[in-house]
């Protein structure tokens, strides 16, 4: 039971860094005055913001929603791995 539990928390903190990653990703595709996204220059809404919109909708089942600041700092690894 202490293996599944922690695999759980784990988990979630494996969740809660991608929705928090991926709100990041949705914050930067913002339509401009043109019409096309303010990030990437493709016609809005571009494919990454669909994408990180459907990892934000996925993940959010299993995020915690109580630690927003621990959730910034666990998408450290994300962003500094690409
Ligand atoms: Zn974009």
């Amino acid at each position: 039971m202490g293996v599944y539990q922690s695999q759980a928390v784990a988990f979630a903190r494996y969740a809660t860094a991608q929705v928090a990653y991926h709100e990041q990703v949705v914050a930067r595709h913002q339509i401009d005055g043109t019409g096309c996204c303010r990030w990437c220059g493709r016609v809005w809404p571009c494919d990454q913001l669909r994408h990180a919109r459907q990892m934000v909708d996925h993940f959010s089942q299993w995020a915690l929603t109580d630690e927003p600041a621990r959730g910034t700092m666990l998408v450290r690894p994300y962003v500094s791995g690409k």
